[in-house]
């Protein structure tokens, strides 16, 4: 009876934690397949409209350009400006997003849209322009937490995308 008892806990356990498994699996399979759950899009976005909403404090115009969450990124990078014929476009990085999440929401939003603004003023000429004091001064003014050079990553892009 004791051994019965025992033996049907143990098969207990042994099924809860395959729907753990199972669960996690499915979380992490359906962030990889779908699209960005709900509530990233919604701190994104909030983002977003903060750091617009200091553009226009502050400099008296926003820019209406992409904001694109893309999986095609190689490597770690958080998120890149292009800029190509007059376009101006931000991604940002799915891939780390999951565990990146406030500091892309905390700093990179308003880091690429710092050097958005630099391209539509016409600051950039080279890529070496891009972590200027003035795109410094302008990042702050947009809210970002942490307005330096991501480290180890280029991530301003004069030319089409690789994707
Ligand atoms: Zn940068």
């Amino acid at each position: 009876m004791f051994i019965k008892k025992l033996e049907f806990i143990f098969a207990s356990v042994i099924l809860l934690a395959m729907s753990v498994l199972g669960l996690n699996y499915y979380k992490s399979y359906a962030f990889k397949n779908n699209d960005l759950p709900e509530s990233y899009k919604k701190h994104i976005e909030m983002k977003e409209k903060e750091v617009l909403s200091n553009m226009q404090k502050h400099y008296g115009f926003t820019l209406d350009i992409p904001l694109i969450v893309t999986d095609k990124f190689q490597g770690r990078l958080y998120g890149l400006t292009s800029y190509k014929n007059g376009q101006i476009k931000i991604y940002l990085n799915k891939k780390v997003m999951k565990e990146s999440m406030e500091y892309i929401l905390g700093t990179v939003i308003a880091h690429e849209y710092a050097h958005a603004m630099m391209f539509q003023q016409g600051y950039m000429h080279t890529k070496d322009d891009g972590h200027s004091s003035l795109w410094q001064k302008t990042c702050v003014k947009l809210g970002g937490e942490d307005c330096q050079q991501y480290v180890d990553q280029q991530e301003i892009i004069m030319s089409k995308m690789p994707f």
